[in-house]
């Protein structure tokens, strides 16, 4: 039996990024309260620098991107309401039906575009009229990055006009928003400029090992304070997690750009190989198809060559701060390998 060798390159996720030794420093050395109380110097200043970045009067500190598009969906919408969001949307796909669940508020899905947005025609068409019959429609969610791609700067504009024209609150899951403020090369309050919440994640590409900040007014944050106890994402002694929040923000995003670069370069490299359809990465986030036939062989190479990834039809491949331009060059030539041999043995 052959021995794997350790995993060296992962690809399945900028989640995956494992705190720096500076990050670990700050850390190490963060002052801490009992956040509970409000008094845990580290999460209070990770707060206020969050929601001063991002434009927003308040922020609050969360476990997981999770709780706080919760937080913030419990925090707009009451029992009987519902939030118009995309059907590829994380919010409506991937968190579980949280909403409908814990808070009784429906989801209305519509479609997303191939560009990641949803149509305003069906925005406004989803919109329900203050009858009995219907849910209250309440919000409009929307997400950006959305599998990679940036959400059109005139169409968040348009969408979060008609929304609010309309009587809805705007939400945005801006898990990667800071791949799409470093892509289109603005600034972090004007990304989000539109939407009344916004929650980011610190441990995607930014490189937090754990967390998201959730912004939005004064009002809004503190029923999502209220949100937060009960759900059990009241955090004591957090200062340590919010250091390397903080540090995040303050080190880790014009780096992006690098992310971005390899997405690109593995993108051309793999679309030199005839048998596979590579999409152009925008930001970090890169889709191949692979004939079906090849995944599961391919898999199990790249993970012989210490690459770890989860090769399906529609592959994804996430970059990020812990693979390099010379990691990208060896996960391309393990896939060129690969496909001299497999289409040798198809022939
Ligand atoms: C990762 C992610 C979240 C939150 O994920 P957690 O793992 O709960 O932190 C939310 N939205 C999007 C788009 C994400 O990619």
């Amino acid at each position: 039996m052959s021995v794997r060798p350790p995993v060296r390159i992962d690809l399945r996720s900028d989640t995956v990024t494992r705190p720096s030794n500076a990050m670990r420093a700050v850390m190490h050395t963060a002052e801490v309260g009992d956040d509970v109380y409000g008094d845990d110097p580290t999460v209070n200043r990770l707060q206020a620098y969050a929601a001063e970045r991002f434009g927003y009067a308040a922020a609050l500190f969360a476990p997981s991107g999770t709780q706080t598009n919760l937080l913030a969906l419990l925090a707009h919408c009451g029992r009987g309401d519902e939030y118009i969001v995309g059907q590829e949307a994380h919010t409506y796909k991937y968190e579980g039906g949280g909403a409908a669940v814990l808070g009784s508020i429906q989801p209305q899905p519509l479609n997303n575009q191939a560009d990641g947005s949803i149509a305003l025609g069906d925005i406004a068409a989803a919109i329900k009229p203050d009858d009995f019959h219907f849910a209250r429609s309440r919000l409009l969610a929307l997400e950006n990055t959305i599998g990679g791609r940036v959400l059109p700067p005139a169409y968040v504009q348009a969408a979060t006009s008609l929304a609010h024209e309309r009587g809805l609150a705007t939400h945005l899951d801006g898990a990667r928003i800071c791949n799409a403020a470093v892509k289109l090369g603005v600034e972090l309050n004007e990304v989000v400029a539109g939407f009344d919440s916004v929650s980011v994640c610190l441990s995607k590409g930014l490189g937090a090992p754990v967390g998201s900040v959730l912004c939005g007014d004064k009002d809004f944050i503190k029923s999502a304070l209220r949100w937060r106890k009960m759900l059990g994402g009241g955090m004591r002694q957090a200062g340590g997690l919010a250091a390397a929040g903080l540090y995040a923000l303050e080190n880790n995003i014009q780096r992006l750009a690098e992310d971005h670069a390899n997405a690109q370069r593995l993108a051309a490299g793999l679309q030199q190989i005839a048998v596979l359809q590579v999409q152009t990465p925008q930001t970090n986030i890169l889709y191949a198809d692979i004939p079906a036939a090849a995944c599961a062989g391919l898999e199990t190479h790249l993970l012989a060559q210490g690459i770890l990834a989860r090769v399906t039809p529609h592959m994804r491949m996430v970059t990020h701060l812990d693979v390099s331009s010379a990691d990208i060059d060896e996960v391309i030539a393990a896939f060129q390998t690969y496909f001299a041999s497999w289409k040798a043995a198809s022939d």
